[in-house]
């Protein structure tokens, strides 16, 4: 790619591309629709259809699709072409207003999580104006939220829109008491920043568990992983490189804003960050990125793997989801500012922050809670399942003096005043991020780090918004009220930093001792494992946070509560039967094999030597019988305890089975096969080996 100015953006219909081909009134109509949200009226709907559809034909494109978030996590498409009969056997291209704003899907074979048992079983899809039109692989795409007939959502945007207005719509309360007229809406900004591994697409395929489950459900630990700490930042490898070339110019043309690209900690493993855009474009664009990176990866023989663990003795995988919230008119309300007034509202935001994160600790963990993420979260490597926020030593010590009263670090005669004095301005700069914390203040905006790799940032921004425009309303309330808005505002902050400093620590969030002092001292939640987490989701305090700021209904709160318990059993049903089938139809056969060897060449050697030890082979066939043997009851064990749960009906029940019964004993298999792996000749090991996967591509 030799201009990218030229190829950024080149396949998205974008605000230049509107401005260029849409007549005068029906670009600003459009305008308004993409800022103020009105709707668009049919005829200029079809002039915008029109416009969209040549241009897309001039790019290439045959086909369009409603694409959408259902809530499998990843994004869905049904295909049409642009063609429509005419005389003579001909066909002309067509594409209505219609077709573009409203598409119909069967909404059936989606997860709905009992929603479809009460409802018809028909969706609509509905255009997200807000978010680009694109071009990729020859269809024209259309973003789209995703809805029952009925109006239950049934997707990942309109929730995450509805949370977006809500933040908007309190924060928008705030500014005006702080005399701010100007602004009109707020918008919450993301930079969600992803890791992947990359393995060769060869021994990719030879590894069923990879295939099926995303990750390595057994392999021994190989002679070198990350200790040499020689992979961060280091020189990335000729295949890497060209694939990462490819990926950036493929993001590029996407108008995906792709800048930061280095290797990750482990060997094999890398990052890619994009700049921060609107939550939603940015939710789109990261669902986008791992679209990309898999396809990408196939073009280079290699496989993208995103799942949260994909290798036991080596870092997993996770995305950081940079958050702040800026004013339509360019305003980042995360930045402290230069004047008392501005650092007032600063410190009310940051406030509002706090005590969000400390109330709703439990959607944080929802939020981010997976069957894959719980083999990486609170293992030494990604922040533990416990909440708490990282503010930098000086905010931590302003916060302090604000709510003691008391002067700033001693040096200052005064003690600081909110509204009255500015902020010291020193710890803007301050980069002793702390990498084990979970929510972690960086300047101007905070970054949660728990998302798993594979999860849609969709759900942890639904979450904080949402929990942020219900203290910001809480404020706003009190504020509005106030006699001395000054005042007021003063002790609100106090009383704030009071209550729910608890949240803060800044000390090591791997450390064992904070679990304890987290627990037992501050009773924050430790909601270790996806189903002590989910059970919170449906709390009568969530449902209530939801109701009121219209961003989910009772119903569509239980809905997803069941379609997460739903998918964090079959997530690990499909591990089971995985596991099951590899030690039965692979690794056990493998192990007779080589124990057959090694009797053949006993028997072999002693028919010319009969005196001849034979120590190796006859220790190792008695080691490997001892392993295999394990190996053996265990998946029997696996296969019964699978039969029993099928008894069980109530899902939270299934989950905690498969949880407290089916992993265990997948561990215990896995240990038995480890051992095996490292006992059993090469050339017999049915599987490629850690060593072969992680390093395999130069
Ligand atoms: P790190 O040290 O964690 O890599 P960076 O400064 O490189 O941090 O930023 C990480 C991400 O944060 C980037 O995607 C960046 O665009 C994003 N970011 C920066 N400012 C904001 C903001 N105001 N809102 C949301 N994300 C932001
Ligand atoms: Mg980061």
């Amino acid at each position: 790619m030799n201009n990218v100015p030229e190829a950024f953006g080149s396949m998205v219909f974008n605000e230049t591309v509107m401005q260029q081909r849409l007549p005068r009134d029906v670009y600003k109509a459009m305008k308004k629709t993409i800022s103020e949200g009105k709707k668009l009226d049919i005829s200029i709907a079809n002039i915008v259809a029109n416009t969209m559809k040549d241009w897309a034909i001039e790019k290439g494109a045959t086909h369009f699709t409603h694409w959408f978030q259902p809530m499998t996590g990843i994004t869905a498409e049904k295909h049409d072409s642009f063609i429509s009969p005419s005389v003579g056997g001909t066909v002309i291209m067509e594409f209505s207003g219609k077709e573009l704003v409203k598409g119909e899907s069967d909404a059936s074979s989606f997860p709905s999580g009992g929603l479809r048992a009460t409802f018809e079983a028909r969706g609509y899809t509905a255009w997200d104006p807000t978010s680009y039109a694109f071009i990729k692989d020859n269809s024209l795409y259309i973003p789209t939220a995703f809805c029952s007939y009925s109006g239950e959502v049934l997707d990942k945007k309109t929730p995450l829109l509805r949370s977006m207005e809500a933040l908007s719509k309190q924060a928008v309360r705030i500014l005006r008491l702080f005399g701010n007229d100007e602004v009109t809406s707020v918008n919450s900004t993301v930079g969600p920043e992803q890791e992947y591994f990359l393995v060769d697409r060869e021994l990719y395929n030879k590894r069923k568990d990879l295939q099926f489950t995303g990750r390595t459900l057994i392999g021994a630990k190989p002679p070198k992983g990350q200790e040499l700490e020689d992979h961060y930042f280091g020189s990335i490898k000729p295949r890497v490189t060209a694939y990462m070339k490819e990926l950036d110019e493929e993001l590029w043309k996407l108008g995906i804003y792709a800048k930061t690209k280095h290797n990750e900690v482990a060997p094999g493993q890398h990052e890619l960050a994009p700049i921060f855009t609107t939550t939603n474009i940015a939710t789109d664009h990261n669902q986008l990125t791992m679209e990309v990176m898999k396809k990408i990866a196939r073009k280079h023989g290699l496989a993208c793997l995103l799942h949260e663990k994909p290798f036991n003795c080596v870092n997993g995988s996770g995305k950081h989801n940079n958050w702040s919230i800026t004013t339509n008119t360019g305003i980042n309300l995360l930045e402290p500012g230069e004047t008392p007034y501005e650092n007032a509202q600063f410190l009310l935001f940051l406030c509002a922050v706090i005590k969000a994160v400390d109330e709703y600790q439990d959607l944080l963990r929802i939020s981010v809670a997976s069957a894959g993420n719980d083999h990486r979260l609170g293992s030494n490597e990604a922040p533990p399942a416990i909440i708490s926020m990282f503010l930098g030593t000086e905010l931590s010590g302003i916060l302090d003096s604000i709510e003691n009263g008391t002067s700033y670090d001693g040096k200052e005669k005064e003690q600081l005043k909110i509204g009255v004095h500015v902020l010291p301005r020193f710890f803007r700069d301050t980069t002793d991020r702390n990498r084990t914390s979970p929510f972690a203040f960086t300047g101007n905006k905070f970054e949660f780090r728990m998302l798993g790799s594979s999860d849609s940032i969709a759900c942890t921004n639904i979450m904080i918004n949402t929990a942020v425009a219900e203290e910001l309303c809480g404020f706003a309330d009190i504020l509005e009220n106030a006699d001395n808005f000054t005042e007021a505002c003063d002790s609100l902050i106090k009383k704030t930093i009071k209550d729910h400093k608890r949240i803060i620590f800044d000390g090591n969030g791997y450390d064992d001792a904070w679990i304890k002092e987290a627990v037992e001292v501050r009773g924050l939640h430790n909601l270790e494992a996806t189903p002590d987490a989910l059970e919170h989701f449906i709390d009568q305090s969530n449902i209530d946070l939801f109701k009121k700021h219209k961003v989910y209904n009772e119903l569509e709160v239980y809905s997803r509560y069941e379609i997460l318990i739903e998918n964090y059993s079959k997530v690990i049903n499909i591990e089971a039967l995985t596991l099951g089938e590899m030690v039965e139809k692979d690794i056990l056969p493998a192990v007779s094999k080589y124990s057959k060897f090694l009797s053949d060449s006993i028997i072999s050697k002693r028919a010319v030597l009969p005196t001849l030890k034979c120590t190796f082979e006859e220790d190792t066939i008695r080691k490997i019988d001892s392993l295999s043997d394990k190996l053996y009851t265990e998946l029997h064990k696996l296969y019964n305890t699978l039969e029993e749960i099928k008894s069980i009906s109530h899902k939270l029940e299934i989950a905690k089975h498969y949880k407290n019964c089916i992993l265990p004993i997948m561990s215990s298999i896995r240990e038995a096969s480890d051992g095996l792996e490292l006992i059993i000749a090469k050339e017999y090991w049915p599987y490629p080996t850690y060593a072969d996967l992680l390093f395999s591509v130069n």
